[in-house]
């Protein structure tokens, strides 16, 4: 882990871009985060330890991380959403009424993949955009 965290910045310093105290904290922290990674949630939990930072740090720190291939980002309807690149196979179902969000494999959708190529000739990325729409809950109360 550690190993990986000092190849990354090394890359990032080979770049041309300042190592700051604050990059450092933020990259280690990415590296060590599962499932989706919130720009928010980083800032906040290492605002108290790391003084100076900021979500904007994290957001441009995350853009670098991508340009190295480490992450991916999604949008949901709040804004972009990031994955460690090798967890970025799932698509985000959001609902338009209640606003709350679901995860759902690649596997799952492959046949709304094919459907669209078959339809349209356009191949599909589902997992870069939310896919906008309702959920059972709510599809049931309407
Ligand atoms: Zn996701
Ligand atoms: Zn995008
Ligand atoms: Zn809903």
């Amino acid at each position: 882990m550690t190993q990986q965290v000092e190849a990354v910045l090394e890359e990032l310093k080979g770049r041309g871009h300042r190592m700051t105290p604050q990059r450092r904290a933020i990259v280690a922290e990415v590296l060590g985060s599962h499932g989706h990674i919130s720009p928010q949630q980083i800032a906040g939990g290492l605002a108290e330890t790391v003084p100076g930072m900021n979500v904007s740090t994290v957001y441009r720190t995350l853009e670098l991380l991508e340009e190295l291939g480490v992450v991916s980002h999604t949008h949901l309807g709040s804004g972009a959403e990031y994955h460690l690149a090798d967890d970025r196979d799932h698509a985000h179902l959001v609902c338009a009424s209640c606003h709350r969000w679901f995860s759902e494999t690649v596997d799952k959708l492959g046949d709304v993949s094919e459907a669209l190529r078959d339809a349209t000739g356009f191949t599909p990325d589902l997992t870069h955009y939310a896919i906008s729409g309702l959920c059972r809950q709510c599809a049931t109360k309407s």
